[in-house]
């Protein structure tokens, strides 16, 4: 036991040294620590005015930061209030936008229909003015018509027969004594002579012949002017009138140069310009609807046969012709060349054949042309296939042969047998027109070929016109008083105007 006091009491003193040694560490850390608590004052101290300047600093920044964060809270607000602006501009925007597309489609609608109805007024527009075009034509045609019967009755008024005078002007210029022309009356020509008195008084030895006819053309009348009474007549033709235009008068009067004419445009004559006129007339009437077809004929009588002046076969085949009358009257010659045409120049070009034709058949001596009528005929056929309306006539201009006689001594043989056949159908010409003019129940178509052949252009509805051709050389007076004499028998019969008065 006591070595375990003793343990106990080196371990007491043991545990006294530690506890010795404890307390003076203790005490030297007690200092420490009074040391660093002393540090740490002065070091609070130094931090807090290190930090003071800074805590200023830092208020200032939080300052500033309130103020930001009030000012964002502020534009937040104007940034909501805005957007809600927004919002709203945005339905109305789209509220617009659906109200502009109705609009729109209004719009495309009213225009539509505004399109619509302007198409069906135009429609009706349309239809209303093919109503009166229709009407217009059908005004047109009746106008056509009525004009047709119109031009007729003056025709008739003026007679169906006329005889126009036409005195052919001196080789060289003026007129002869013995004609004389009244200025101031164009329907009276005056045949004066003065005859060498037998008694040697000269009393008496005036002899005055005046003549009236529908019209006296003086020398100075142009191709136009003597066209422009004819042109009526051709009209006729076209209205579906048989027309005949004859030239009588002896050889050199002029006979040729007014059916015809020369080739230059101003001298043309009746022929050529009476083509013209019914080529022209046709073509506007085309728009009418009227269709024409025409044919073309040109024969000579001579002797009284006929000759194709068409004829283009040799000379030996030459056909002969006979002159056919059909059941409806219509007159056709057999085997003659019947030439369909549908302008000038194709029967210009006819014209120029016949006259080759005419001038192969005469030599030097024998003028054969002046003997002989040449006939020119255009058939007119008319169809207006719209109206149901139909019409055909001929349109004849004869050349005929001179009108001179010859005396009986002079003519002998081939030439007394001329002479005979001219005689005879001009004479015979005479009689047909005053017969017809008389109305009388019979008439002599027959006794002559020319006559015959003319006999549907003849009478009835037809339109005749005579030109008596007058040469004014003084050698000519008696030639030219038989063929006044002549002319106005016809005319004479028929109005009652033409007078041969002797004085
Ligand atoms: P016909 O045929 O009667 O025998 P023409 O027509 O051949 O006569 O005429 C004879 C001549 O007189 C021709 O040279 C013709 O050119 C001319 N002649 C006829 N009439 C006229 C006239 N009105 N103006 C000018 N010359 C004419
Ligand atoms: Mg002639």
């Amino acid at each position: 036991m006591q070595g375990k006091v003793s343990d106990m009491e080196g371990k007491v003193r043991n545990y006294q040294t530690k506890f010795k040694s404890v307390n003076q560490e203790n005490e030297a850390l007690r200092d420490t620590m009074v040391q660093r608590q002393s540090k740490m004052v002065e070091m609070e101290k130094e931090l807090k005015n290190e930090y003071e300047e800074e805590l200023q600093a830092l208020s200032g920044v939080r300052e500033e930061l309130e103020k930001v964060s009030s000012d964002k809270s502020t534009l937040q607000k104007e940034l909501s209030n805005l957007e809600g602006k927004y919002k709203v501009m945005e339905t109305l925007r789209d509220s617009q936008e659906t109200e502009l597309q109705t609009l729109k489609l209004s719009v495309q609608e009213s225009t539509l229909a505004r399109v619509q109805g302007t198409l069906r007024d135009t429609e009706e527009e349309v239809r209303s003015l093919k109503e009166t075009v229709a009407q217009q034509e059908d005004e047109l045609h009746a106008g056509e018509m009525e004009r047709r019967r119109l031009h007729n009755t003056i025709q008739e008024l003026k007679g169906n027969i006329r005889v126009f005078c036409r005195v052919r002007p001196l080789v060289d210029g003026g007129l002869s004594k013995h004609i004389q022309l009244p200025a101031s009356d164009v329907k009276t020509i005056t045949l004066a002579k003065t005859e060498e008195s037998h008694t040697g008084k000269t009393a008496e030895t005036q002899k005055n012949y005046i003549f009236s006819f529908d019209r006296v053309f003086g020398p100075m009348a142009s191709q136009q002017e003597v066209f422009e009474e004819i042109s009526l007549l051709v009209q006729s033709a076209l209205d579906g009138y048989n027309v005949c235009c004859f030239a009588y008068g002896q050889t050199g009067s002029g006979k040729t140069y007014t059916m015809e004419g020369a080739e230059y445009d101003q001298a043309r004559g009746v022929i050529p310009r009476a083509v013209q006129q019914i080529f022209r007339a046709a073509e506007k009437l085309a728009t009418q609807g009227w269709e024409f077809t025409f044919t073309a004929s040109f024969v000579e009588i001579y002797n009284e046969s006929l000759r194709d002046l068409l004829y283009t076969g040799k000379a030996s085949k030459r056909p002969e012709h006979e002159i056919r009358k059909s059941t409806n009257n219509e007159v056709t010659i057999t085997n003659l060349t019947y030439e369909k045409v549908s302008n000038e120049d194709q029967v210009l070009g006819l014209i120029a054949l016949a006259n080759q034709n005419r001038s192969t058949a005469q030599t030097a001596q024998n003028d054969r042309s002046s003997r002989s009528h040449s006939v020119f005929q255009l058939d007119i056929e008319g169809v207006n296939v719209g109206r149901d309306v139909k019409c055909k006539s001929t349109l004849c201009l004869v050349d005929l042969a001179g009108s001179e006689r010859m005396l009986k001594s002079q003519s002998q043989g081939e030439r007394f047998k001329e002479m005979t056949a001219i005689n005879g159908s001009l004479s015979n010409l005479g009689i047909v027109i005053s017969a017809l003019a008389n109305k009388e129940s019979y008439v002599p178509y027959r006794n002559s070929k020319l006559t015959y052949l003319l006999q549907s252009c003849l009478g009835g509805n037809s339109k005749t016109l005579m030109f008596v051709n007058i040469a004014p050389e003084s050698d000519s007076f008696g030639e030219t008083l038989n063929s006044l004499r002549f002319a106005s028998k016809v005319n004479d019969c028929v109005i009652g105007t033409a007078s041969a008065n002797r004085k």
